[in-house]
């Protein structure tokens, strides 16, 4: 007689008045392992009476953690920060199983989340407001207030690194904050809320609700809710930003992207090679700053020939990861699939290039080079998300960057160059918020915000780095007279 194992999967809890609590919802979504292809976990898609529950816990907690000064507050980071270091084989393991992403790109992306929490450490020297003596006898001082409680929704492809972005700064400032992380990869959201928990957070100052749309609506309309951090593609971006500011809400929506690399014949052939192959595979090229469109400048078919040569040493199952799902796969398949139709040409087709050993339910695709595109092309426009690049061919520096300027998106743009002079006229002119000099991945560290321009961003302010004060507080001025000799003059 044979037996059979039926196994349960886990299913993911919500966080809510500091502890892991199990959803009421019965809409639930499969959560894969991208590298196995097999269903690790079990999401609950909660609805707004979920939210609600949350959102009043964290109302009632922000009102003293919010007058706590700040130097207290960021105890708990640096206490966060000790755990998340002592912790990272741990982590990286969980971040890397619910993304597919490698071990060592799950770790840099830690690595990276641990950076935010130490800027966010140095609030008390960061965070004092101003005093002026702004008429004889008349001082007016600048104080910032938490906003209250606030929201970050996050995207699949950072499911470590993105939330932390935004969560150190928000509470350091003084607010509460709920996460909605992406349903594709929920588990480390619930690692960031047990490391709070244990750096000593008081309850309910944190929390994470799962879901999908239903739940982003809810955040939007909540009245609870003063502001809220969003990462994405910029189809929800624009969705989440109009529907939270039509609410009265603080937004900062960081959108989708199309990069392009600028590469003139004085590149230096190696490094340039290395870097864009770099660019266009890290993390399967699921990355917002992800080298995508290459713009090729006069003869440089000798740097093109060197990234082909190295492009052909990725292989997926190896140092590349897999990418999120299979339906992801065949999107990033199709765009190679379909260059040829639109005049394009496949000069390096590596959708097969995946490792003998890489799990064969896994969702691995190699990386592939689209050369001879027109700036109207498909591959040349939309974000493909995925380990393509695609090189449109320029007679100039000028051509190239009207091309860069056209696309709607504007998160990054790179040259590549030996030339102070060109690589100073392509910073000045390229419309992209964060622009590289022979750096394909041109992420401004904290204190610099982290954001891009055009329909890669929507609303003001920064959620990440200095800026990011601005956006999670409020200020007040506060104009006083004390002195019996100005009493006369209202303004003196
Ligand atoms: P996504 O827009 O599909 O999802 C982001 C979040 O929005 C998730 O939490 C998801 O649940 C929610 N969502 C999805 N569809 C929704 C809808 N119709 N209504 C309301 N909410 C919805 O993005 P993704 O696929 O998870 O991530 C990849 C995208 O994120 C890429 O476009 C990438 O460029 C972008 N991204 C941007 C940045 C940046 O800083 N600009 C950083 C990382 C990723």
């Amino acid at each position: 007689m044979s037996t059979m194992t039926i196994t349960t999967l886990p299913k993911v809890p919500n966080f809510v008045g500091g502890k892991k609590v199990p959803s009421s919802s019965t809409r639930t979504l499969p959560v894969t392992a991208p590298a196995t292809g097999q269903v690790i976990a079990e999401l609950p898609l909660c609805g707004a009476a979920e939210l609600d529950v949350a959102v009043a816990k964290a109302v009632e907690a922000q009102k003293s953690w919010g007058t706590k000064p700040v130097n207290e507050r960021v105890q708990v980071l640096y206490r966060l920060k000790a755990l998340i270091e002592s912790q990272v084989e741990q982590l990286a393991k969980i971040c890397s199983q619910e993304n597919g992403k490698t071990t060592a790109e799950a770790k840099a992306s830690i690595a990276r989340a641990v950076e935010c929490v130490e800027f966010a450490s140095s609030l008390p020297q960061l965070i004092a407001g101003r005093v002026l003596e702004v008429s004889r006898g008349v001082e007016c001082k600048m104080v910032r207030y938490p906003l209250g409680v606030v929201a970050g929704i996050t995207p699949f492809n950072f499911p470590f690194m993105v939330p932390l972005w935004m969560i150190p700064m928000a509470i350091g400032c003084g607010n509460a904050f709920i996460l909605k992380p992406s349903e594709q990869t929920p588990l480390s959201a619930i690692e960031i809320a047990r490391l709070l928990e244990e750096a000593g957070l008081p309850e309910s100052i944190f929390s994470v609700i799962h879901g999908d749309r239903e739940i982003v609506e809810a955040i939007c309309d909540h009245p609870g809710i003063q502001a809220i951090g969003f990462v994405g593609s910029s189809k929800v971006a624009r969705l989440v930003y109009e529907r939270s500011t039509a609410h009265g809400k603080r937004v900062r929506a960081l959108g989708g992207a199309k990069n392009h690399l600028i590469v003139v014949p004085d590149a230096d052939p190696e490094m340039t090679a290395t870097n864009v192959v770099a660019s266009v595979t890290g993390c399967a090229g699921q990355r917002c700053m992800a080298a995508s469109a290459l713009l090729a400048v006069g003869d440089v078919d000798h740097i093109i020939g060197k990234i082909k040569e190295r492009m052909a040493q990725v292989v997926a199952g190896q140092e590349m990861g897999a990418v999120i799902s299979e339906k992801a796969r065949a999107r990033i398949a199709g765009y190679v699939e379909r260059a040829e139709a639109g005049g394009a040409k496949v000069t390096f087709d590596g959708r097969a290039n995946v490792a003998a050993e890489a799990p064969k339910g896994g969702y691995y695709i190699g990386p592939s080079i689209i050369d001879h595109a027109t700036p109207h092309h498909e591959a040349a426009c939309d974000e493909i998300f995925g380990p393509t690049l695609t090189i449109i061919r320029c007679k100039t520096l000028d051509e190239a960057l009207a091309i860069e300027n056209a696309n709607p998106y504007g998160n990054a743009a790179a040259i590549y160059t030996s030339s102070g002079r060109v690589a100073q006229h392509f910073a000045e002119r390229a419309s992209a918020g964060m622009v590289g000099v022979n750096i394909g991945v041109p992420v401004p560290r904290e204190p610099f915000a982290f954001g891009g321009w055009n329909d890669s961003s929507f609303g003001g302010g920064d959620i990440t780095g200095e800026g990011a004060i601005d956006f999670w507080t409020k200020a007040k001025k506060i104009t006083t007279k004390w002195s019996d000799e100005h009493r006369g003059n209202w303004m003196s």
